[in-house]
């Protein structure tokens, strides 16, 4: 099943022939703040297959090019994202301009939060922050949606927590200030355009990633290469912290990250997944003197 958010908080199911509103299944009003729709019918999830299995077989389509998308899930419990986690990303990092050796890997390094508020979605722009003198990189990742929720989540049964899946950038301001900063502007993660359930991804460990700015492929890579996979993600994050249905693990970058400037187009495509393009304006706001120092780059 593919979901989608639309419209100031309505809730979809793509189909062929259009998508059929389900927003009155998850409880939560269209419009309502906070809003947690999706988060509350991914929480309900199981107790709801019959009903939308109805709504899809008899609702009324939409037509897709008469509705704005929204991002999937905009008001999760969190944000994880795994850093340095393709050996290619890692290499690069070190032999590139950056001149701190990332040594550290996810295995090694664990993971970080991005604030929840940077979540945006397919039809909005990447707004970049007024940081002239900054480089400001795009990554291409996968994002994995929480379904069941729990702690100390074994490796064995994790991926019977994985709701399904969807595109995510991890937009990044490069320096040395600390990452959640770096990492937490508005429009500095795009999700979607839609959520693939799991059941409908036959290997994730073989998920195809692509990224193109104006059409040039920069990212290329699978999540075979992944150096923690999909379900030591979740085991490592739910050692520390409970997991909610709704949660979103941005799964890293692998290699070919790089600048964008407004008027770029960044397009991320992810097998069986989707693709979604987006496009870059230079913003007015996030001036700051905590920015006001030479250049230091880090992961
Ligand atoms: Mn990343």
């Amino acid at each position: 099943m593919k979901l989608v958010g639309f419209d100031g908080g309505r809730i979809g199911v793509a189909l062929e022939d259009g998508i059929v509103d389900i927003t009155a299944l998850s409880g939560v009003p269209a419009g309502s703040w906070p809003p947690v729709g999706m988060v509350r019918l991914i929480a309900g999830f199981d107790g709801l297959r019959d009903a939308i299995a109805q709504a899809v077989s008899d609702g009324p389509r939409l037509d897709p090019a008469q509705l704005r998308l929204e991002a999937p899930v905009q008001w999760p419990n969190k944000l994880i994202a795994y850093p340095a986690n393709y050996q290619a990303h890692i290499e690069e990092q070190i032999t590139s301009k950056v001149g701190l050796i990332s040594t550290f890997k996810a295995s090694g390094q664990g993971f970080f939060l991005k604030a929840n508020s940077s979540l945006s979605g397919p039809s909005d722009p990447i707004v970049l922050p007024a940081l002239p003198d900054r480089d400001i990189h795009h990554e291409c990742e996968l994002a994995i949606v929480i379904g069941k929720g729990g702690r100390d989540i074994p490796r064995e049964r994790a991926m019977a927590h994985v709701f399904g899946y969807s595109c995510l950038l991890d937009m990044v301001v490069r320096g040395r200030e600390e990452r959640v900063m770096r990492k937490s502007f508005d429009s500095f993660c795009p999700l979607g355009p839609q959520i693939v359930t799991a059941d409908e991804i036959a290997d994730p460990a073989g998920i195809e990633l692509e990224l193109r700015v104006n059409g040039t492929l920069r990212q290329k890579a699978s999540t075979r290469d992944l150096i923690v996979d999909i379900p030591e993600m979740i085991a490592m994050a739910s050692s520390v912290m409970t997991l909610c249905p709704g949660d979103i693990i941005a799964s890293g970058t692998p290699a070919g990250v790089g600048p964008v400037v407004g008027g770029d187009v960044v397009t991320i495509s992810i097998s069986g997944v989707g693709e979604m393009s987006l496009p870059v304006v230079q913003g007015t706001a996030g001036s700051h003197s905590v920015w006001d120092k030479p250049e230091a780059l880090s992961a």
